[in-house]
């Protein structure tokens, strides 16, 4: 396992913990003050989301090669079912595929997946999983040709409904069994993952060639919201260096990108703040 006490070069900042994503939260930093604060830092990589680049991938990749500053990813594909997705196969393989574009323009290596919740009419996660399995399958082959990975994101059972009907490692890595794409892996992330039990020989299954991510935050005992209540690595019960030694152990030698959805708390300071913050809690308690 890696000893981070003294070296935070894989620390990387996912911009959802300075707000950013969501209408009406966050300093309103453009991506270059972004990769500036973290290049200055001392930050190993950045991971935005799409709603931040537009159609400016190609500059904001080359500003952050200039700045020395990895682009680790890019959230997210669309929901690609349930009732948040876009109507119909069509639309969301449309937005699918622009999303990659993004990503590989951006000279992101993944694209995150989120895979939406429920199919309207459908009961139960079986039914919404098949569509998922064709939707990522197409993706698959698109994504390979343009050089862009894409990584399953299991989601806490809590956004079951409407968010994932992908709530478990195990889900993940059978998904990629069974589409059997050489771009295909999936992204741990310690919020969705921390109480499951299973995740050491759930991990070990996937191993380093499917293991394309690793995100941090913590989970809140008194949690007031489950999407955006997010805690600080520290300030709650994750044992997040217990799943760290999970991930490596299982082969991941990438970056730990640290994603907090927090409304009434991180999105609320200065984020030069928020990015001190994270390397101290980064060395201290990662
Ligand atoms: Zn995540």
């Amino acid at each position: 396992m890696r000893d981070f006490s003294r070296d935070h070069s894989a620390l990387a900042l996912n911009t959802a913990t300075l707000g950013h994503n969501v209408d009406g939260f966050g300093a309103g930093w453009s991506a270059e003050q972004v990769i500036d604060g973290c290049a200055a830092r001392g930050y190993g990589g950045v991971v935005f989301w799409r709603r931040e680049i537009g159609a400016n991938a190609a500059a904001i990749g080359q500003w952050a090669r200039s700045a020395g500053l990895k682009i680790a990813g890019l959230c997210r594909s669309p929901f690609l079912v349930g009732p948040l997705s876009p109507r119909g196969r069509e639309a969301v393989l449309d937005e699918f595929r622009s999303s990659i574009d993004m990503a590989a323009a951006l000279t992101a290596p993944v694209l995150t997946i989120v895979v939406g919740g429920v199919e309207p009419g459908t009961k139960g996660m079986s039914e919404s999983l098949k569509i998922v399995a064709d939707r990522v399958s197409v993706a698959c082959e698109y994504a390979a040709r343009a050089g862009v990975k894409l990584a399953l994101e299991p989601l806490n059972p809590v956004y079951g409904g409407d968010r994932s009907c992908l709530v478990t490692v195990r889900d993940a890595v059978d998904l990629c069994d069974t589409i059997g794409a050489d771009n295909l892996g999936i992204a741990v992330d310690v919020y969705h993952v921390w109480w499951d039990t299973d995740l050491p020989a759930q991990l070990s299954r996937a191993g380093a060639r499917r293991i394309y991510g690793f995100h941090l935050c913590d989970w809140l005992a008194d949690t007031k919201d489950v999407l955006l209540d997010r805690g600080m690595m520290g300030d709650g019960v994750a044992d997040i260096r217990g799943i760290r030694k999970t991930v490596e152990n299982s082969g991941y030698d990438g970056v730990c990108e640290v994603e907090i959805f927090s409304k009434d708390n991180w999105w609320k300071r200065d984020p030069n703040e928020v990015l001190d913050v994270l390397v101290e809690r980064f060395r201290s308690v990662c």
